[in-house]
């Protein structure tokens, strides 16, 4: 019997994909075993680190890595680490930032929700540019000279949140950002798959880079990645593990950070709640090295799969049916369902509240569709999902 249900809560049904609301993605078992089997000893953590740290250098192409509680913490990590940098004072200062540079350019068509991450470590946010396309108000996206026009004395670093069509192109604000001697941080944290992101936006010169390790990547839900230069991630790393040493005893991994380049031992700084446990870090890098070893195309033969039987057993009812085939092979397939005459927003709620819960992607309700996101769906599951449609759908 399900650990859930012996205490007292339903399993639920993701066709939503990866999303962090419902619990991120199930574990793979060799990654649950990577998990129980690092949980059962000691280790010091900023050894954890330094061994996640080379790992992630060999498989992304950064200098060093860091794994954190989530893309959320690594955004908050990495701002407290161009605010402050090896600089003790400032450390101990974060979040607040009088008397050095705290703003951050961000495209004011790239702001959300998680924005929130950056502006914890103290950060202020300068937007630039417009929204025009979604206000209708105009066909231009944010240009250079508007980020070049924005920076200042007080300018600290540059935020970009990836997106393969972002304008400009992520290449151009890193070459102006360089140019001008400020570094960029890049939120990826829900842009894997396609795997090249791992190694292409550090490639591309991004100072650093943070990914989820909950979403697509499989890893414990409360993991995260920031990978980039080894400056910033030293930084970073002083400013989440706990320091409650003496600086005379006290011997990180030299690749993670060089303890020649400090004057003594910051306390624990603005990070140290983001604390990750080892097993977190060994499970992660268990993941990583699942993600990058599986081959895409199988994967993806799989999920159309998993959605073409769905279709099968949908035939016959109402409202329409349409598979979402991605142009290339790391993309996820989707199949559209249309409710036919009863509201999807009725359809969504009334899945929701059945038992087993079944989630389904939302983003379309208003055009009367359901998106059915294979990612964390097992063949166990269609002829639930597929019964449970049936019923909603047809329901007067
Ligand atoms: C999911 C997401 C985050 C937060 O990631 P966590 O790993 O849940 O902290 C941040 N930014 C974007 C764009 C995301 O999609």
């Amino acid at each position: 019997m399900s650990v859930w249900r012996q205490w007292g809560l339903e399993p639920i049904i993701n066709g939503s994909g990866a999303v962090t609301r419902l619990g991120g993605a199930p574990m793979p078992a060799e990654v649950l075993e990577a998990y129980v089997q690092a949980a059962a000893e000691s280790v010091p953590l900023d050894q954890v680190q330094g061994l996640a740290s080379r790992v992630l250098a060999e498989v992304t192409g950064a200098e060093a890595g860091l794994v954190t509680t989530g893309a959320a913490a690594s955004l908050t990590l990495g701002t407290a680490a161009f605010l402050a940098g090896l600089n003790l004072a400032r450390i101990e200062q974060l979040p607040f930032t009088a008397g050095f540079p705290h703003e951050f350019l961000v495209a004011r068509e790239q702001r959300n929700g998680y924005d929130h991450a950056v502006r914890a470590a103290g950060a202020r946010l300068v937007e630039v540019g417009f929204n025009e396309i979604v206000a209708g108000a105009g066909v231009r996206r944010t240009e250079l000279w508007e980020y070049e026009a924005a920076i200042g004395p007080n300018t600290a670093g540059i935020l970009v949140v990836h997106d393969p069509h972002a304008r400009p192109p992520l290449a151009e604000v890193i070459g102006l950002a360089h140019a001008r001697g400020l570094p960029v941080l890049v939120d990826a944290a829900g842009e894997l798959p396609p795997r090249e992101n791992l190694r292409r936006l550090i490639a591309l010169g991004a100072d650093l880079v943070a990914f989820s390790g909950g979403k697509a990547l499989c890893g414990p839900q409360g993991t995260g990645l920031l990978i980039g230069k080894r400056e910033w991630i030293a930084s970073a790393a002083l400013q989440m593990l706990d320091l409650d040493d003496h600086f005379e005893l006290w011997e990180p991994p030299a690749d993670l950070i060089d303890r020649n380049r400090l004057r003594g031992l910051p306390r624990h700084g603005i990070g140290r709640g983001f604390k990750v446990s080892k097993e977190q870090v060994l499970a992660l890098l268990t993941a990583l090295r699942r993600f990058v070893a599986l081959d895409a195309p199988t994967e993806q033969r799989q999920r159309l799969d998993l959605l073409h039987q769905l279709q099968s057993l949908l035939d016959g009812l109402p409202g329409e049916r349409r598979l979402q085939i991605p142009g290339d092979t790391e993309g996820m397939p989707l199949l559209h369902v249309g409710t036919g005459p009863r509201a999807a927003l009725e359809v969504c709620r009334a899945l929701r509240k059945g038992s087993p819960p079944i989630y389904l992607g939302h983003g379309l309700l208003d055009q009367g569709i359901l998106v059915v996101n294979p990612l964390h769906l097992q063949a166990a599951h269609l002829p639930i999902l597929a019964r449970r449609l049936r019923e909603e759908i047809q329901a007067a």
